[in-house]
């Protein structure tokens, strides 16, 4: 093949600790594509612009990560179900002249848990902590997967509240505060608050952790998260850190632009030894993809 290759990249801000060059970087070269993929620094007022120019001069796709994934709606042409819902956009990519919306981080931890951590979704109690964007984007494919009950707890309730209403559709689960979570034991238990960001951990009663509990923070790091480390020392069967959602989201990102599904397992393996031995066990948290 000759010319230059395909232009991709992550819009972000920050971005410079980004992990999707390198991921990205490993699918290319396992599947044998010709693309390049970089990290680019774009602050909140120069998204649009920086955008539709990055689109103007050829390239063929985006990932957005923080701040820029609400914006990031307004830009495409056409959404995706999975993006009208989530009302957020994590992939852009160009056919022609239409830029097309996607959201992959729902699809993502879906596979995260049952590809990688082998988790049966169906019939199990389900308890996610935080009502953000990520919430959003995560609770339709669990959702979809019927799951025997789902309890939105977060800090303002309302939120919670509101987010449970307008999923109404895809299935049945309920917006509480903290407080009201019980003492009966989750199967499972995602931490979708960006408190490990800031080293906190969200006021969760510990009956809410038993043996059977599998616990997963979607935030990630060097080491493993306040989150993670506070659920191992309640005794819950596993707990594991979001890594595997940023690699499995952006394998689906892959697959939109170049339609090869790439595997994950190394790309995974890979990340882990580069974060020294375990991702889930040191010092900063990331936010970014
Ligand atoms: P948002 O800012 O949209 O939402 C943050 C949520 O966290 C809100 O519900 C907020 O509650 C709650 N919160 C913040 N601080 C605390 C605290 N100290 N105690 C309890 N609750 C708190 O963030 P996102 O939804 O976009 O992101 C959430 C997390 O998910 C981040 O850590 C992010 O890095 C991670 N993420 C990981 C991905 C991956 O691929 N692994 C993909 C996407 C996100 P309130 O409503 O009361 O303010």
């Amino acid at each position: 093949m000759s010319g230059a290759p395909d232009q991709y990249g992550v819009f972000g801000h920050p971005v410079g600790h980004s992990l999707s060059p390198f991921i990205h970087g490993l699918f290319a070269r396992d599947t044998g594509q010709q693309m390049s993929y970089r990290a680019y620094d774009v602050s909140a007022p120069d998204f649009v612009a920086r955008a539709r120019a990055f689109f103007a001069a050829g390239g063929r796709g985006l990932n957005i990560t923080l701040p820029h994934k609400l914006a990031a709606v307004g830009l495409a042409h056409q959404l995706s179900e999975r993006a009208t819902r989530a009302a957020a956009v994590n992939t852009l990519a160009r056919h022609g002249d239409e830029i097309r919306g996607d959201n992959t981080d729902g699809v993502g931890l879906v596979r995260d848990l049952r590809d990688n951590l082998h988790f049966v979704i169906s019939g199990r109690r389900i308890l996610i902590l935080g009502a953000g964007g990520a919430t959003r984007g995560v609770l339709g494919p669990l959702l979809e997967l019927a799951p025997a009950a789902l309890a939105i707890a977060n800090r303002t309730v309302e939120r919670a509240a509101a987010l449970a209403a307008d999923f109404a559709a895809c299935g049945a689960s309920e917006g509480l505060g903290f407080a009201q979570v019980g003492k009966v034991a989750f199967d499972l238990i995602i931490n979708a608050t960006s408190a490990s960001l800031s080293g906190e951990i969200p006021p969760l009663p510990k009956e809410a952790i038993g043996p059977h509990t599998v616990c997963y923070d979607l935030a990630y790091g060097r080491s493993a998260t306040a989150f993670v480390t506070w659920a191992r020392s309640c005794g819950c069967a596993r707990a594991v850190s979001g890594l595997g959602m940023l690699v499995e989201q952006a394998a689906e990102s892959f697959y939109l632009w170049r339609g090869v599904r790439p595997q994950t397992a190394h790309v995974l393996a890979a990340l882990r030894e580069r974060a020294g031995a375990s991702a889930e066990g040191a010092s900063s948290v990331s936010s970014r993809s």
